[in-house]
């Protein structure tokens, strides 16, 4: 797989009710900077995006917003990254940011940053995409969501080996390294009937 060049990152657009959380945004953003990784994410300045990019450009990395003609208009924007687009629907956007990215990584957020996630594993998972996506797990936060994935796995909805499919991992370095080597897994999603 060749070296990744620009990762997606979905997380909240509020900060969370612990400084865990802000601290961690910081700290990916710094790792993405080293790296010489380009963030493509939500163009905002709001919650766990707005950290996520400050601490990016504050160690001179670069950042590439995809954000919508409303947030647009609500004046969501960030400022200072240095490239954006604006697009009609979140739908396009979601598309708009899969086909700039490399691999996708989800921090802590709400139900839109579950909902970007599962839908790159979703189409990595039917092999309409191959790249690398991971959990940046701050403070355990994912521990329960991957609970319920043992769960599905337990009840024959989701094959074991795609739980391994996935990075998760609360080391931001160590993240992107695993990214950086992730190999596909190859197993197909259907189980046999019982
Ligand atoms: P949530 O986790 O529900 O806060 O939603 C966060 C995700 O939805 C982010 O990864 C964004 O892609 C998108 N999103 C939500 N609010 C905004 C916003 N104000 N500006 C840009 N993207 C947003």
């Amino acid at each position: 797989m060749k070296p990744l060049s620009s990762i997606a990152v979905f997380c909240g657009s509020n900060t969370g009710g612990s400084v865990a959380y802000t601290d961690g945004a910081v700290s990916l953003g710094e790792s993405f900077a080293d790296s010489g990784i380009k963030l493509i994410y939500g163009g905002t300045h709001k919650g766990l995006m707005g950290v996520l990019a400050d601490a990016l450009l504050e160690s001179k990395g670069h950042a590439h917003g995809v954000i919508t003609q409303r947030l647009y208009a609500k004046g969501h924007l960030h400022p200072k990254i240095q490239a954006h687009e604006v697009v009609a629907t979140m739908r396009e956007r979601k598309g708009r940011m899969a086909e700039l990215s490399d691999g996708f990584v989800a921090m802590p957020g709400g139900i839109g940053t579950l909902e970007e996630f599962m839908e790159v594993w979703t189409l990595n998972q039917l092999g309409e995409i191959c790249k690398p996506l991971g959990l940046f797990n701050i403070n355990g936060f994912f521990d329960p969501f991957m609970a319920f994935i043992d769960h599905m796995i337990e009840e024959r909805f989701l094959p074991a080996e795609h739980r391994h499919s996935i990075v998760v991992e609360s080391d931001p370095k160590r993240l992107l390294n695993s990214l950086q080597h992730y190999q596909p897994i190859g197993v197909p999603k259907w189980l046999p009937n019982l």
